[in-house]
């Protein structure tokens, strides 16, 4: 196993002992502690890295790896939730200084990791020129690097078996990576975000491929796991799993009612921003505005307003203006 670390959960760049190979590396997103996390799997002689996190975060991602004891070179595999650029829109770069690793991702991402293009474009209509500041540069991955895969589909870290499941409705691509011996869930967007130390779960809810329905499923098979342990992206690890999955669901219903009732008492985007903002303050349950602020930078209200406006003009619930 790795060499010891002075862990030291929540600082930027600092990293976490979780379990007997299995660390958790804070990015420190915009300088701030607990907003995205990236995971690091040791077994035998194979290293694993679970999320990239975006380029902006790399070095603290690099200093990560060393800090536990490991060289970037050394990864074989990098594991991706989903390609949405706070996940893994550092891959490409990260490849730069892990070239013997392979990229794993769903089959409907992998062409956008292989040219981002698309992925940019439209990242670039929801971010405008804070593209850079948020998310530095986004490299494709060469295409003999990405092994996309199936649903249920084991694959070995060293002698450890994870399986990817597919775990769609945040994202039409997304998996979840099911570690069953160390009965772990590495949830990325599927499982909700939820900072350190508070019980809301929010589900996170961009456009364009937002679906509750298909989510609703994906909650089901990701609570069948009974996993002891959940591994965030956004928050870190939890060790309430059903009680923390059971929000994701009432909660989403409740940003879309939430949604709902402004579009249609005439709220214009900037209100209901300010709406969602203001519900997540009441439903955080702590008053430290640490934790509201960084849950804002994980799962911020504007693309929530987004995501929730084009998915109720998209099933007729409120006019195309809206
Ligand atoms: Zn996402």
């Amino acid at each position: 196993m790795g060499a010891e670390t002075t862990a030291t959960y929540g600082q930027p760049g600092r990293v976490t002992l979780l379990a007997d190979g299995l660390w958790m590396i804070d990015l420190g997103f915009q300088g701030r502690e607990g907003v995205i996390a990236a995971y690091l799997i040791r077994e035998g002689n194979s290293l694993a890295l679970i999320e990239t996190g975006p380029s902006s975060t790399l070095p603290q991602l690099l200093a990560g790896i060393r800090t536990a004891g490991f060289e970037p070179a050394d990864l074989g595999q990098i594991l991706v939730t989903h390609i949405h650029l706070d996940h893994s829109g550092g891959a490409g770069v990260l490849l730069r200084h892990a070239p013997e690793a392979i990229v794993r991702v769903h089959p409907i991402g992998a062409p956008h990791l292989i040219d981002p293009a698309r992925l940019v474009a439209s990242a670039t209509r929801l971010y405008g020129d804070r593209m850079e500041a948020l998310w530095g540069e986004v490299a494709p991955v060469p295409a003999d690097r990405v092994v996309p895969l199936d649903d249920g589909m084991p694959f070995a870290v060293g002698g450890r078996l994870l399986t990817a499941i597919y775990t769609p409705g945040h994202a039409s691509h997304h998996v979840t990576y099911w570690d069953p011996e160390g009965s772990m869930a590495f949830t990325g967007d599927a499982g909700g975000v939820r900072m350190a130390g508070t019980s809301y779960v929010c589900p996170p809810a961009p456009p364009p491929e937002l679906n509750p329905d298909v989510w609703a499923v994906s909650v089901d098979k990701m609570r069948a796991l009974r996993a002891e342990r959940l591994c965030l992206t956004h928050g870190g690890p939890f060790a309430d799993a059903d009680a923390h999955l059971a929000q994701i669901d009432p909660n989403l219903a409740e940003l879309r009612a939430l949604a709902l009732r402004e579009l249609r008492g005439g709220a214009d985007a900037a209100r209901l921003i300010a709406a969602i903002h203001d519900l997540m303050a009441e439903r955080i349950g702590t008053d430290d505005p640490d934790a509201l602020t960084n849950l804002e930078w994980a799962t911020p209200s504007y693309l929530a307003a987004a995501g929730l406006t084009r998915l109720l003009v998209k099933a007729g619930d409120v006019p195309a203006s809206a």
